[in-house]
């Protein structure tokens, strides 16, 4: 096969480089300063995100879902620079999370694409607060306490592929669970959660790493201090992943939070659901009448509630600079490294030997965006747009 061959500028040099690729590795960086290359042109990393529900219609907790959903999905962030992630289970009944993480599983198996672009499988309950507000949108009937017999029925479905669980650590029992689950190497995850302060310490002593979409699936009304969300900021020992659509979290409090925690333990998600990717209207979705706005939002129609995120890691990118005044390769890095890091797998570099999960992209500063022009799994092409139909 021949080598696949990609220029473009270089994130942390600035300078167009050419990239030749072989097999799944770059064997060859060269500069290319005279270059036609477009100004705007960049080689940057594949994303990594950590939390997708699901995408373009699709929903990966939906009651028919099947292993078809999963590729499906795969395929439609591929087409937003997104290389590998994390399909999300949520609180559901004992059998519909189990028949869910088999479905997953089942694509993993039967498809080497799907093997190496899932990251791991991201469980979101259903061991999460009861209380209305940090709960969110998970249905109060099927919120449980942590059962380590129920996560090893999880597990067993998932085939080993659970990498990420998100509980709150305030159930009787949560810190000898978390411990056990930390043992295990699975990331544990504090989120929907409604600790007192005190219970976030003694969770990240016992073993928890992260803090899923900190600032959301809260109370509205908080203690001004302390409450958990200072304690989950101040945990030097904690990630925090953030939904920087402009929505979840205002700007001011991304910029605090990334300011906080440093780019070095910050991850960007998306924690999008199926109607990311849609066109903006109102849709009847989950039994639950929606509107998607010309911003991405989703709103519970008629109501100020929001209903999911529409957000995807390329529009990301230059969200979080604009918030953040962050560089374009501090934000990739947020969107790359990082979650690659915490999930402890390899990520695409810009390296001679690095791993070839890379995009190609128009970065337009002025127009916040990030447009992926091709996306490189493994050293195969599996996005291009100049191969779409207009
Ligand atoms: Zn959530």
């Amino acid at each position: 096969m021949a080598p696949v061959v990609l220029v473009g500028r270089h994130p942390a040099r600035g300078i167009p480089v050419e990239v030749a690729i072989e097999g799944d590795r770059i064997t060859r960086i060269r500069d290319q300063p005279d270059s036609a290359s477009p100004p705007h042109l960049w080689l940057l990393p594949g994303l990594v995100d950590i939390q997708v529900n699901g995408y373009a219609g699709l929903d990966l907790n939906g009651p028919d879902v099947d292993p078809g959903v999963v590729t499906r999905v795969m395929r439609s962030l591929q087409a937003k620079g997104v290389t590998r992630f994390c399909p999300t289970v949520c609180t559901q009944s004992h059998d519909q999370m189990r028949r869910t993480l088999r479905a997953i599983a089942e694509a993993c198996r039967t498809d080497p694409r799907v093997r190496y672009g899932v990251a791991g499988i991201h469980v979101e309950g259903p061991f999460i607060s009861p209380e209305d507000g940090p709960r969110g949108a998970h249905p109060r009937e099927h919120v449980r306490p942590p059962d380590w017999e129920e996560f090893e029925a999880f597990q067993d479905a998932a085939g080993g592929r659970i990498r990420v669980l998100t509980l709150a650590p305030e159930w009787p029992g949560a810190l000898a669970f978390i411990r056990r689950l930390a043992g295990t190497g699975v990331v544990v995850a504090i989120g929907h959660t409604a600790a007192p302060p005190e219970a976030i310490g003694r969770a990240v002593e016992a073993g928890a790493r992260l803090s899923t979409h900190l600032g959301n699936g809260s109370h509205s009304m908080l203690q001004r201090h302390p409450n958990y969300i200072w304690e989950q900021l101040a945990a030097d020992d904690l990630w925090a992943s953030i939904i920087v659509d402009g929505h979840h979290l205002p700007p001011a409090v991304v910029k605090t939070f990334v300011r906080a925690k440093g780019v070095a333990r910050t991850i960007l998600i998306s924690d999008a659901v199926a109607l990311a990717g849609l066109s903006p209207g109102d849709y009847d979705w989950l039994g639950l009448r929606v509107t998607l706005g010309m911003d991405g939002r989703i709103g519970l129609t008629g109501t100020p509630y929001l209903a999911g995120s529409t957000l995807d890691l390329a529009a990301a990118i230059p969200k979080v600079i604009s918030f953040t005044g962050v560089t374009l390769v501090e934000a990739v890095t947020m969107a790359s490294t990082n979650p690659s890091r915490l999930l402890g797998i390899e990520s695409g570099i810009l390296e001679e030997g690095g791993r070839a999960d890379l995009m190609v992209a128009h970065y337009k500063q002025d127009a916040m965006a990030l447009e992926v022009q091709r996306t490189v799994v493994a050293g195969e092409t599996v996005w291009d747009a100049s191969q779409e139909p207009h």
